[in-house]
């Protein structure tokens, strides 16, 4: 081990799906210097979100705790600052810290970032923050900076490194560098419009008809086809399309702007490698690349986050440090967004708070262990139908082989009626035989028992990070009932 502790840095985007990351065998894109990190150290084939969506997936990485625990289940829950989070810890342990870009955990005394020497983010669009000169909010209040969100994002980051570096070259920092790219809208700068005008590959799943699955995928507004909105797509379809024609004409026009706001993303981590390599600070720097979730690329013929699918659940996640790391590697070890907290804590050496969950997985990758057996995630999404995406909650758990997935459609009206369903529904998939999630097994008889394992599995996973069971709030026509448990049959 190095004598020096590490520096750390954490590079996060905003729904920057891993299949449109080089390192992980992009088909649409190319990613020069996000890959610069996967040469240098590990790709993490296996990072998975434990709830798909933005703000609660921010409050997992700072905490190192589920949702649940945190209490920022939804993106209306802002964080409460109060809760430990690594930065604070590092601070403690004489860190000089600072966050750039992205917060989306809420705004005001309270939830403002906290544990940070400077902090300056996001501020407008209810924290989503624009991609034009965007206003930011720091302990001075707010201002408007000139420039295209994610240099601007990225030229901060880079003045307070040099400042650091000026009062003292030895003393460790903890940087979070939280771009909003490549988030819905979509705007790309001038520099990179246009560059992804050539055919975009469509993935095999893009005509899926959701035959075997349950009501939430039906119900979700989240079709390239049909909840593409006119701002997303910033002009309209040409006339005289077919639905089918239409829907790859969206797809295009989709991707073609989520890849420029990428390929901005990645000519912005070469700029902050190159910055760190010319101070001879990249050695000594535990650098990570992530996003928040994955995202849908026109998979099952969505785009966004939230469902259990793997396209959405699965995080880029590049881990470098060649100080202590080795290079080109590719673990298979599954671990989530809430194990961050602790590995980069292991990392600095410094003790982790005890109410945090999740394992570190620094000593994995320095060691070059194999991944444990049998391993599986707990995985919770809790918004039931936000009113926009309409995607219902569930829970589920993810095996080496299967994901089995729950969603508990309590008081939601069916589309087009008053009428309100309670009808609990699972989904189970073998992903060695049907990797693209296409087929629902839980009502094949030949799964039977594979699906009471699993419903036992997930039982216990649930139990072991502090969860339970969804509980009925609601029965009727939207009445409130008291609340009762499920009947014995979809437990
Ligand atoms: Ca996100």
């Amino acid at each position: 081990m190095p004598n020096r502790r590490p520096n750390i840095l954490m590079i996060l985007t905003d729904d920057h799906a891993s299949h449109a990351v080089g390192a992980y065998g992009s088909v649409v894109n190319t990613t020069p210097q996000i890959d610069r990190i996967a040469a240098a150290g590990w790709v993490m084939e296996h990072a998975y979100c434990t709830n798909s969506i933005c703000t609660p997936s921010r409050a997992s990485i700072l905490t190192g705790t589920y949702s649940h625990v945190n209490g920022v289940t939804t993106l209306a829950t802002p964080i409460d600052n109060r809760l430990p989070t690594f930065v604070s810890q590092l601070r403690d342990a004489g860190y000089r810290t600072a966050i750039f870009g992205k917060w989306h955990l809420g705004e005001g005394e309270g939830h403002n970032p906290r544990g940070f020497d400077e902090w300056e983010v996001l501020s407008g669009s209810g924290g989503q923050g624009e991609y034009v000169d965007p206003l930011f909010l720091s302990p001075d209040g707010e201002r408007r900076r000139e420039g295209y969100a994610t240099d601007v994002i990225t030229d901060l980051a880079l003045e307070w490194l040099d400042r650091q570096h000026e009062e003292d070259p030895d003393a460790p920092w903890c940087l979070l560098v939280h771009h909003k790219a490549p988030h819905r809208p979509w705007e790309p700068d001038e520099k990179h419009a246009g560059m992804y005008s050539d055919p975009i590959p469509v993935p095999a799943t893009f005509t899926d008809d959701y035959d075997t699955r349950g009501l939430a995928a039906h119900r979700a507004a989240m079709r390239i086809a049909d909840h593409l909105t006119r701002e997303d797509l910033k002009q309209d379809p040409p006339q005289g399309l077919t639905y089918a024609e239409a829907a790859l004409w969206k797809y295009q026009r989709y991707m073609e702007d989520y890849l420029a706001c990428v390929a901005s993303v990645d000519d912005n981590v070469g700029r902050l490698i190159d910055h760190l390599t010319d101070r001879g600070l990249f050695e000594d720097t535990l650098l990570t690349y992530a996003s928040d979730q994955g995202f849908f690329l026109g998979d099952h013929g969505w785009f966004d986050k939230r469902f259990m699918y793997e396209d959405s659940i699965r995080m880029p996640m590049l881990v470098s440090y060649p100080a202590a790391l080795p290079a080109g590697r590719r673990s298979e070890r599954f671990i989530t967004n809430v194990d961050l907290a602790r590995t980069f804590l292991e990392a600095a050496g410094v003790e982790p708070h005890p109410g945090m969950q999740g394992e570190s997985f620094f000593t994995d990758l320095r060691e070059e262990l194999p991944p444990p057996q049998d391993q599986a995630f707990y995985y919770r999404y809790w918004e039931n139908d936000d009113g926009a995406h309409s995607a219902l909650a569930h829970y589920g758990i993810r095996t080496q082989r299967y994901k089995l997935i729950y969603f508990y459609n309590d008081g939601l009206g069916l589309p087009g009626t008053r009428q309100n369903v309670f009808a609990p529904e699972w989904e189970l998939y073998d992903l060695e035989r049907d990797p693209d999630e296409l087929h629902n097994r839980a009502l094949d008889p030949k799964y039977a028992e594979v699906l009471s394992e699993l419903k036992e599995r997930l039982a216990f996973e649930q139990a072991k990070v502090g969860d339970e069971p969804y509980v009925l709030a609601h029965d009727g026509e939207g009445s409130p009932w008291p609340r009762r448990r499920p009947p014995e049959s979809v437990r």
